[in-house]
């Protein structure tokens, strides 16, 4: 296979439109196939002196999950290790800070890492400092002495833009940088080039983009932190299937077309949601009002297909959601499928959150079938309101 960050050893820079296409391909020769093989291993043949070649053993690497890792580590410019779920890659990279050590961390994040977090303190006595990650002089100032400095940019599900360039900058060198950027996808944002030390993605969510796989990854350069993130991965198990490394492959080839069709309509869709009356606010840093839009706009390729509105209370919303026809009501994001949820149904949600705020991951379908869905529903939603 080709090296990572290169489709191609003789033209070294393609746009990341054609790396998603063709990176991770086997070599082209006579009747290899197109697309890596679906490897299904648990042990691989050793050799005599050398006791086992480079893999060794199911748990230590797979072919398949190396062709994934060679096209998301293209895209992102690093090195990618493939989880079992974002969630097994987020335990892998929290295992960085030690016992007693201290992390920063958004207020607000996606709330499994919260709550995995929040493990680590209870059991290791992470001492854990949580900013606003749209203050960059709070994440600054929180970032001195911290074993690591935790970013979500978009944030998950307040849609908040942290100024990436100027955290990674200012702590390159002296505190270990983490971005997830899931909302983002390497297609609007690739923080190692900002400055930053690892990148997290929930492979479940844009990757995919079908809404049939679990998968997370992690990507670094610096070797040091890519071998303990791999001694992790080995010695937890936390290994993604096969079949998901191949199916999130398979999604990253269309991920450019799905996201700038899903982008299109959300642009469209939040204009149109914030001038509706029963939607208190909408959250969305391609809107011009939006207190993210101006950072946004500096740092990503474009806003991408996330937002979040504000309706009344938890019944408004709740009645909102039931009245849909088309969206789907379910957890999860970034597939061609639009999808909503109300995010203060789960109880680990943080309690800053709105009981209002519904996070909508806009999919593929027609603007107008998406729109008619959203202001039937919204209707109905205030009708039993003012009922
Ligand atoms: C979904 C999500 C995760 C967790 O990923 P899983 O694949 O569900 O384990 C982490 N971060 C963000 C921002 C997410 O949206």
């Amino acid at each position: 296979m080709n090296p990572p960050g290169s489709v191609h050893p003789r033209v070294p820079s393609r746009h990341p439109a054609t790396i998603a296409v063709h990176a991770g391909r086997p070599a082209t020769e006579p009747d290899a196939p197109l697309n890596p093989p679906v490897v299904f291993a648990s042990t691989y043949v050793g050799s005599i002196p050398a006791g086992q070649g480079e893999r060794g053993y199911g748990r230590y690497g797979n072919p398949t999950w190396s062709a994934l890792e060679e096209a998301v580590g293209a895209l992102e410019g690093g090195t990618a290790l493939a989880y079992a779920s974002g969630m097994a890659a987020a335990h892998a990279a929290l295992e960085l800070v030690p016992v007693g050590g201290r992390l920063v961390l958004p207020r607000h994040c996606y709330s499994g890492v919260a709550g995995a977090a929040a493990g680590r303190a209870d059991r290791d006595g992470l001492r854990i400092a949580a900013v606003d990650v749209a203050d960059t002089d709070q994440v600054l100032s929180a970032a001195d002495g911290a074993d690591l400095v935790w970013l979500e940019a978009p944030t998950n599900p307040m849609i908040e833009v942290a100024d990436l360039p100027t955290i990674c900058s200012a702590l390159r060198g002296r505190v270990t940088t983490l971005v997830d950027s899931t909302f983002a996808t390497p297609l609007r944002q690739r923080p190692l080039a900002l400055g930053a030390d690892i990148v997290l993605h929930s492979g479940t969510k844009f990757f995919s983009g079908h809404s049939d796989a679990l998968l997370g990854l992690l990507i670094a350069n610096d070797p040091e932190i890519f071998r303990k993130i791999e001694v992790t991965r080995r010695s937890q198990g936390s290994t993604p299937g096969t079949m998901e490394a191949y199916l999130v492959l398979r999604g990253l080839r269309t991920l450019p077309l799905r996201l700038a069709a899903a982008e299109a309509n959300a642009g469209v869709l939040a204009e149109r949601l914030a001038s509706h009356p029963v939607v208190q606010r909408v959250r969305y840093p391609g809107l011009t009002t939006d207190p993210g839009h101006r950072r946004a706009k500096a740092i990503m390729a474009g806003f991408g297909s996330l937002l979040s509105i504000e309706l009344a209370d938890a019944a408004t919303a709740d009645a909102f959601i039931a009245a849909l026809d088309l969206w789907v009501f379910a957890t999860s994001l970034g597939g061609v499928e639009s999808m909503l949820e109300r995010r203060r149904r789960w109880a680990e949600e943080l309690p800053t959150v709105p009981e209002g705020l519904v996070r909508m991951s806009v999919g593929v379908e027609h603007l107008d079938d998406l729109w008619a869905d959203l202001t039937q529903a919204l209707d109905q939603a205030s009708s039993v309101r003012s009922a």
